[in-house]
């Protein structure tokens, strides 16, 4: 033992939750039990078949050398069009770097922008990553208690009252929400973004959900808002909308100084995106696939009808519809209280004793709830549903 530790910050990294759950899921799978794991957040959906293809054709023709570092040219124009046609942003393509997943852009994102000390805010209920990518930057993170009484949209007083009490530099936004599918109406997401301005902010908004939304919901991005583009850095790609979950693609978009610092830092710690997948990130982007986009939405119509009606039924469970994204933040607040338990426990026995794996609230700073996600098949779904009523009426 030579005494030496890791150092104190990476001590404060706690594991994705989300992808512990998973695990420990695949461990019961793997030992022969019939697991229904809606844990993590993956489409079941293939990669729509011109975007593997595209892939494939990469590694037949021997394009897999290193690329430039923000991304080979002609994806970071495709990404400037992509992000135009589809959310109205004007980005030049040297405002565009691809990067490796939402995740690694997240990261490339804040550490180009938060200084040492730097308090940014996090709206919950939150992404699991977002306070450990705000420490690995250095910044503290500093979390928004969820409004789940006002459908989970904060007001611009609370917004103000966080900036002040925190001394704020920076805020995290995610709409739509992973885990709570919140998408603010145009008019809310402008009240919050105009605080922000106000009080000169940086915006990191992480818009994975984008294209997957119900009803009447409409995604806005914050730099499309007047005066907010200059404040925004945008985070989007096809990771969630293409099942590209394991190809690690994604694009930042902002400010040219902010794209630059990010690519100079994605220089030194990636060398660059995955050759391949940037080939198949192209074809995403040039290949519209309208009938795969509508087939997905329809299979996430249907499963979200269901879990509301299923999950509406279970005495003490409050399933309110999403408007994005593919979970089911379920209230079990009374059903915990009833039985003196909290959502861990709740997760853990629900997990143990029925074979079900979900995300207890309290990993996205919103204890008493419970998500599912419905990036799963009917099958699944059926089975989870059953087996949440099972564990309800068992004493
Ligand atoms: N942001 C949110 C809100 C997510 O749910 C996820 C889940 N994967 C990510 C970012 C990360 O996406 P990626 O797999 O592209 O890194
Ligand atoms: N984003 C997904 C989720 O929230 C995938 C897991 C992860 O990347 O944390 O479940």
């Amino acid at each position: 033992m030579s005494g030496l530790q890791p150092n104190a910050r990476s001590r404060r990294i706690e594991e994705s939750a989300t992808l512990a759950i998973s695990a420990t899921a695949a461990r019961l799978k793997s030992e022969g039990k019939d697991v229904v794991s809606l844990g993590a957040g993956e489409p079941d959906f293939p990669v729509p078949a011109p975007i593997a293809d595209a892939g494939v054709r990469a590694i037949q023709q021997g394009n897999y050398r290193y690329t430039p570092a923000p991304g080979v040219p002609e994806l970071r124009a495709a990404g400037a069009a992509w992000l135009q046609q589809a959310f109205g942003l004007s980005y030049a393509k040297d405002e565009v770097m691809v990067c490796a997943g939402a995740k690694a852009a997240l990261h490339m994102a804040l550490d180009a922008i938060v200084e040492p000390g730097d308090r940014v805010l996090i709206l919950a209920p939150y992404w699991v990553s977002y306070p450990a990518l705000v420490t690995m930057s250095d910044g503290v993170p500093a979390v928004v208690p969820a409004v789940p009484e006002q459908g989970f949209v904060h007001t611009p007083e609370q917004i103000a009252a966080a900036i002040a009490q925190h001394g704020a530099k920076g805020i995290v936004l995610n709409f739509p929400n992973n885990p709570s599918g919140t998408v603010p109406t145009r008019a809310q997401l402008q009240a919050i973004v105009d605080v922000c301005l106000r009080h000169g902010l940086w915006i990191v908004s992480d818009e994975i959900y984008a294209t997957l939304l119900y009803d009447d919901a409409t995604h806005v991005s914050p730099a499309a808002l007047p005066g907010a583009r200059d404040h925004t850095i945008v985070v989007n790609g096809f990771t969630k909308s293409h099942t590209l979950t394991g190809w690690r693609t994604s694009f930042l978009a902002g400010p040219r100084a902010v794209v630059d610092a990010a690519c100079r830092i994605q220089s030194q710690v990636l060398g660059n995106p995955c050759t391949i997948s940037q080939a198949a990130t192209l074809a995403a982007c040039e290949v519209p696939v309208p009938g795969e986009h509508e087939k997905r939405m329809r299979a996430f119509h249907e499963r979200r009808a269901f879990l509301l009606d299923r999950v509406n039924r279970i005495p003490g469970m409050k399933l309110a519809p999403p408007r994005g994204a593919f979970y089911a933040l379920i209230d079990v607040r009374d059903f915990c209280r009833e039985r003196g338990i909290d959502d861990v426990v709740f997760c853990e026995r629900l997990l143990a004793r029925h074979l079900l794996a979900a995300v207890p609230g309290s990993a996205f700073a919103i204890p008493g709830f419970v998500r599912l996600s419905y990036a799963a098949s009917m099958d699944s779904l059926r089975k989870a549903a059953d087996r949440l009523a099972a564990f309800a009426e068992a004493k």
